[in-house]
């Protein structure tokens, strides 16, 4: 942006109207039942403003940048670095996304994963007792294993483990030949040390960052500690499409890109990033040609902005590459009541506010 003090101190300026809207969702995740998020329209289309309700007025303020870039009412801050196509030449694409196989008994690995049909790719969630899950982990991911040989298989640990334990769990889990490993352990300190370990006793472990990318400075931090292989990236906190681009060409590191539980217009934007992120030898060399995104998370929710048919829910393993125009009916049966929407008009100036002051 050339020139801050042509952008009015209101919002209600530039974004004279939005929607903000309650999706419940079909289970607990990140220990909430429904997600609140705020839509509003731009010359380009619908975008999503929906930092998590816990979140600050600094940090959204990047989650703001996305969204006012994505709907075309804010020029992109970055310089844009080479991409693999421009917003238009990728509609009409689409991007394959993982199958998820929560933390299940044996028996239903599966019925689980038959309801996504075929899929590449599937990504399986282990330590939700920490250590302690290890051998229902095993005997999962040996069942997971028998009845698909050939599937890509990710592991998450959501940073479940202690640095011993990992280590220990990528002793046991190597075998199943693993595509990569996310967040075995939360410090990134301790993801660093970790891979020194793996790559001591030759297990041939790739660690992936998850959490500990979380704001536009952590994939370089991650990529000068070499504390991962792989970046796990979402649009949102990295303050919108181009600006995650030029991170990742500063970190240098192949990149997977995942939602932050957005509802179809935002997971629209991270679906525009996965299709337009630079391919380098080393992404195809650990995600092969077309990496699945971890963009599949509409499943999730019980209601979504559009209907069904219309949704970015993945099928057989692949969501479109377009532009959602939420249903006029749904943005108003799903709005929250007047105090959340008080609520977010205020949050969505003080963000804005944050937004002027950290570009100036
Ligand atoms: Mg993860």
């Amino acid at each position: 942006m050339a020139d801050v003090q042509q952008f009015p101190e209101s919002i209600a300026e530039l974004v004279p109207k939005f929607h903000v809207l309650k999706l419940p969702m079909v289970t607990r995740f990140r220990s909430i039942t429904e997600r609140e998020v705020m839509l509003f329209e731009g010359p380009d289309g619908w975008a999503e403003f929906s930092p998590f309700t816990e979140y600050g007025s600094v940090e959204s303020s990047r989650w703001l940048q996305a969204a006012l870039e994505f709907a075309g009412l804010l020029p992109t801050a970055e310089v844009e670095p080479s991409a693999v196509g421009s917003a238009a030449e990728t509609v009409g694409q689409s991007v394959a996304v993982n199958a998820t196989l929560p933390a299940c008994a044996t028996s239903e690995v599966g019925p689980i994963l038959a309801r996504y049909g075929p899929v590449g790719t599937v990504k399986a969630k282990v330590a939700e007792h920490g250590i302690d899950s290890l051998p229902e982990d095993w005997d999962r991911l040996r069942e997971f294993r028998r009845l698909f040989p050939e599937t890509t298989l990710r592991l998450d640990a959501n940073a479940g483990y202690a640095l011993p334990e990992a280590l220990a769990a990528c002793t046991e889990f190597a075998e199943f030949d693993l595509q990569y490993f996310e967040q075995p352990v939360a410090a990134v300190e301790d993801m660093a040390r970790l891979r020194e370990q793996l790559s001591a006793r030759e297990l041939p472990v790739v660690l992936a960052a998850d959490e500990s990318i979380r704001k536009a400075e952590d994939p370089v931090r991650v990529a000068e500690l070499g504390a991962a292989e792989v970046v796990i990236v979402k649009v949102q906190p990295l303050g919108g499409i181009a600006a995650a681009r030029s991170v990742l060409e500063a970190c240098g590191l192949p990149a997977v890109v995942s939602s932050a539980l957005e509802s179809s217009v935002g997971l629209a934007a991270g679906a525009q990033l996965a299709a337009t992120l630079p391919r380098t030898q080393r992404s195809r060399e650990l995600l092969g040609e077309h990496p699945a995104c971890g963009l599949g998370t509409g499943r999730l929710f019980a209601e979504d902005v559009v209907e069904p048919a219309q949704s970015l829910r993945p099928v057989d393993g692949q969501i479109p590459v377009t532009r959602i125009v939420p249903d006029p009916q749904r943005l108003e049966t799903l709005a929250v009541d007047p105090g959340r929407f008080d609520w977010w008009e205020k949050r969505l100036q003080e963000c804005w506010t944050a937004l002027l002051s950290r570009r100036s």
